[in-house]
């Protein structure tokens, strides 16, 4: 088949498990807290500038600085009334973005600055979602948001982040989730905090090999639980191939594809991060040919200028993939999903297929 137009692939049911809050708000939006909130450390006040400066500072080839253009989304959500602004606004930009299913993740102990307390910006930002879901429904683009708690592996909160990501379960929160530097920082520095998810029967992914390979990924599988791989891009390095182009997985990469672990690729971030070379060389091409658990996924929609629509685009052209490729893909992360099972079916059968059979001129 052909490659889909931007059209087709707008109007495509998405599904996205790897969005940071803080890196996905309106340009506007951060001008508009900073000036509400007396916020005086933005580089610019016109939206348009502020967007091409974060980008521009975070398509520097490296983890750290990529990092460094959160302080200002991070530094003008510090009160309750702006992270609901930026979750409510979050679910409004996927859903109009065609994305059916997103899961959005932050870190709470980010927020604190200004007074709040763990709960409190928790609590806040399911309230956005919850604003943003009806919101979205209202103007024709039904979207549900499930949250993730992140702790930074950096610091040393992460048994209390876990602790708070389990008490709000029952209120949107549907995983948990380790982020920042990755070198130097490894997935066993929070065991504790792993194991109490683990305990209670609750939901892990983790950043591992992004910006560190095998080691990372490794203790993030076998040591710490998780489900699922937050990039994962360096399982390419545990792939060689033979004098025939046979490929050969050494046993951790045959791990994850054996167990079907999902890997939450996010294409134009792994560039930016210099955890890929460039689009066109993406691992995901050849880790989808063999058959990973592989799905696409933004990471930032602010700082590495994406949306879903644009990543699928972008992937599509380079890669060659049709409609039946992203819905192989869709379906792929709506499976791996922090969903209860029931709901995860119901999205794959009554929102995903129908809506694939109809952009492919089949009846189902
Ligand atoms: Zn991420």
């Amino acid at each position: 088949m052909a490659i889909p137009t931007r059209e087709q692939i707008l109007a495509a049911p998405k599904v996205l498990l790897h969005d940071h809050l803080d890196g996905g708000m309106r340009p506007q939006t951060v001008i508009d807290l900073a000036a509400e909130q007396g916020y005086g450390e933005l580089p610019t006040m016109d939206p348009d500038e502020l967007a091409a400066w974060f980008t521009r500072g975070a398509d520097r080839r490296n983890l750290e600085l990529y990092l460094e253009t959160f302080a200002h989304t991070v530094g003008v959500t510090q009160t309750a009334d702006a992270l609901s602004r930026a979750a409510a606004e979050a679910a409004e930009d996927l859903a109009a973005d065609g994305v059916v299913y997103a899961e959005v993740r932050f870190a709470p102990e980010l927020h604190t600055e200004k007074g709040l307390v763990l709960d409190q910006v928790v609590e806040a930002v399911l309230a956005g979602f919850e604003t943003g879901m009806v919101n979205a429904a209202e103007a024709g683009n039904p979207i549900q948001i499930g949250t993730l708690v992140t702790a930074m592996r950096t610091a040393a909160r992460s048994s209390e982040i876990a602790a708070l990501a389990l008490k709000h379960r029952d209120a949107g929160v549907v995983g948990f989730d380790i982020a920042g530097a990755e070198a130097g920082f490894p997935p066993t520095r929070h065991l504790d905090a792993f194991q109490l998810i683990m305990r209670e029967n609750f939901h892990i992914t983790i950043h591992a090999g992004e910006a560190f390979g095998l080691p990372s990924i490794h203790e993030a599988l076998q040591y710490c639980g998780a489900e699922r791989l937050g990039h994962g891009v360096r399982i390419v390095d545990d792939i060689t191939f033979g004098p025939d182009g046979e490929p050969i997985l050494g046993r951790l990469a045959a791990y994850v594809r054996d167990r079907r672990i999902p890997l939450e690729m996010c294409p134009t971030s792994n560039v930016n991060t210099g955890a890929a070379q460039s689009l066109e060389t993406h691992p995901i091409r050849m880790l989808k040919d063999l058959r990973f658990r592989v799905t696409v996924n933004t990471d930032n929609r602010l700082m590495s200028n994406v949306s879903m629509t644009d990543e699928f685009e972008k992937c599509c052209k380079a890669f060659n993939w049709d409609l039946a490729d992203m819905q192989w893909l869709t379906v792929n992360a709506m499976k791996s999903s922090f969903w209860p099972f029931q709901e995860r079916l119901d999205v794959i059968n009554n929102i995903i297929k129908p809506g694939y059979a109809e952009l492919m001129g089949t009846t189902g």
